[in-house]
């Protein structure tokens, strides 16, 4: 199995990478922003908790989000490998998912994690806001909240996978398939280990 965190603040790409990593390798995208807005599609109890909080540009809390990544390894117990995109977003969630890797014999092989500037963030996040009917990419202020939770909240998780040696940056301003050549660069070097 081959497991990477695809990491990088909001509108750095993460979506649009992770799904040509998924068709070139094989492996399977788990998305917990995605798993979230199809709870609030399906009006679930858990969706309708989540959309508050995703509405501000907060973070869900951990347990949610640990758990639903917990029922997709579960449900795919034979897949080649995991890209997880918008998580782990904080040191408990890393903690978390090192664990249910542990137990399944299992490990992250890197964390490739785009970097792109504030400004730009802002400037991808509402023109996606007018196609993507996300209510979170419309405001800015919900954007530039966004970006601090990430500051504070997320961008630690960076430094817990520096101290195991698995950190990789990757400039993340550029054509499409100029970043994905990059990420499939490194993925290639963690396949042949
Ligand atoms: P995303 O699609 O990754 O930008 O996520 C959209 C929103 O979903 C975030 O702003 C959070 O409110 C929530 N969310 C997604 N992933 C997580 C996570 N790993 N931990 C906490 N909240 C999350």
């Amino acid at each position: 199995m081959l497991n990477i965190v695809l990491f990088g603040p909001p509108g750095s790409g993460k979506g649009t990478q992770s799904q040509k990593l998924v068709e070139k390798y094989g492996l399977i995208q788990l998305s917990t922003g995605d798993l979230l807005r199809g709870e609030i599609e399906e009006g679930t109890a858990l969706g309708l908790k989540a959309k508050s909080l995703m509405d501000a540009g907060q973070l869900v809390p951990d347990e949610v989000v640990i758990g639903m990544i917990k029922g997709k390894l579960d449900a795919n117990p034979q897949s080649k490998g995991f890209i997880f995109d918008g998580f782990p977003r904080t040191v408990a969630q890393a903690e978390a998912l090192d664990n249910l890797l542990e137990e399944r014999n299992e490990s992250i092989a890197k964390m490739l994690a785009l970097e792109v500037p504030n400004t730009e963030l802002i400037t991808r996040l509402l023109l996606r806001g007018k196609d993507s009917g996300r209510a979170d990419d419309q405001n800015e202020d919900v954007i530039k909240d966004r970006i601090n939770v990430y500051n504070s909240k997320t961008l630690p998780v960076a430094n817990y996978y520096k101290g195991q040696g698995k950190y990789v940056s990757i400039e993340g301003v550029g054509e499409i398939d100029e970043i994905f050549t990059l990420l499939c660069a490194q993925i290639d070097v963690a396949m042949m280990n």
